[in-house]
């Protein structure tokens, strides 16, 4: 009887556990659910991208390639890949092809040179690393993050970071790989437009093309990077906004992850990305809200032109630009990649 008494007080023993286990891995499985949103957003330039002024082959290929950079990222976030990840991989892809002023297809200086400049920054830890100005290196963004993660510094620039770069097992670019006849083309033509005081001309090569991402991830991981050739015709030494965290890039879990494209100097005397993750974590605005501000009441005032991409860390995205088009796409869990690029779409 004792024993009868034993046993049945064991079973109903395992029967809670059990029951009471099932429900709470239940509430545990639909919780993670939630929480495993992830979205990837990723630009390729902004500017006077015009309908007229486009042909269809062109705009196929644009769609195409940024289809492509989704799909790789899409990948990466739902194997449960981190957003810093994502990002880097994106961004090589379009770093590596020659339709994006980053990497293959950088734009020319006025010595006809190459000087390419890239940031990442990690949302969780706040750590970031950039490069700027180096002529020599097939994907910048890859050479960021070893800068974040295996140097002390932030941001290393020309031949220092090259020398990096070596020491990191990098393999050095011959200065012909990065040219392609239509940026050469632009620096000619700006070349013809420049009198004496020559300097960077903006209204002629009027579309931005440096690429960006930034990625929320399935553990609610923000990541953001930005990778450009800078603008055409720039001179002496001339560093621009993507390379700079808080201007071109950021990345703050508490907040939110943005990379922009435009006329850096303006990005940097706004210190537009820090901003917009400012704006929410101390006005307590929404990043839609954010990111309309910045671009009204920043880049518009100074008088500089541009766009923006941020994901929230609720997944909410925004794509913002004062200009005719931005090439943008996005993607998220099991949503097709999306991609626009003029204004009215
Ligand atoms: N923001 C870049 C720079 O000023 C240019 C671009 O977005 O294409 O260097």
């Amino acid at each position: 009887m004792k024993q009868k008494i034993k046993s049945t007080i064991i079973s109903a023993v395992i029967f809670s556990s059990v029951f009471f286990y099932g429900c709470q891995s239940k509430d545990v499985r639909s919780n993670a659910q939630e929480d495993e949103k992830f979205v990837l957003v990723i630009h390729g330039g902004a500017g006077t991208i015009l309908k007229k002024n486009m042909t269809p082959e062109k705009e196929t290929a644009y769609i195409q390639k940024m289809t492509e950079a989704l799909n790789n990222g899409h990948t990466i976030l739902a194997n449960g890949g981190s957003s810093l990840d994502a990002v880097e991989s994106v961004i090589m892809m379009m770093e590596d092809s020659p339709l994006f002023n980053a990497g293959k297809g950088a734009v020319f200086t006025h010595e006809g040179t190459n000087e390419l400049d890239a940031s990442i920054m990690d949302g969780v830890t706040l750590n970031a690393g950039a490069v700027a100005a180096v002529k020599h290196i097939k994907n910048p963004i890859k050479l960021s993050r070893a800068v974040m993660e295996r140097s002390p510094h932030v941001i290393l620039a020309g031949t220092g970071a090259e020398t990096f770069a070596q020491e990191e097992g990098f393999q050095l670019q011959p200065e012909e790989y990065f040219y392609t006849k239509r940026r050469w083309d632009s620096l000619q033509k700006a070349l013809g437009n420049v009198g004496e005081t020559s300097g960077i001309i903006t209204d002629e090569i009027s579309v931005y093309s440096t690429v960006g991402a930034v990625a929320l991830d399935k553990h609610g991981n923000l990541a953001a990077g930005t990778s450009t050739g800078g603008m055409t015709n720039k001179r002496f030494g001339r560093i621009g906004d993507s390379p700079i965290i808080g201007a071109g890039t950021y990345a703050n879990n508490k907040t939110c992850a943005v990379s922009g494209t435009g006329h850096g100097e303006y990005f940097i005397r706004g210190n537009v990305a820090y901003d917009i993750s400012a704006m929410m974590e101390y006005g307590g605005k929404s990043l839609k809200e954010s990111v309309k501000d910045v671009i009204q009441y920043k880049l518009i005032e100074l008088g500089g032109t541009g766009g923006v991409i941020a994901v929230d860390k609720n997944g909410n995205i925004a794509m913002e630009f004062n200009t005719e088009g931005m090439y943008r796409g996005w993607v998220r869990n099991d949503e097709t990649p999306q991609v626009l690029i003029y204004g009215n779409d």
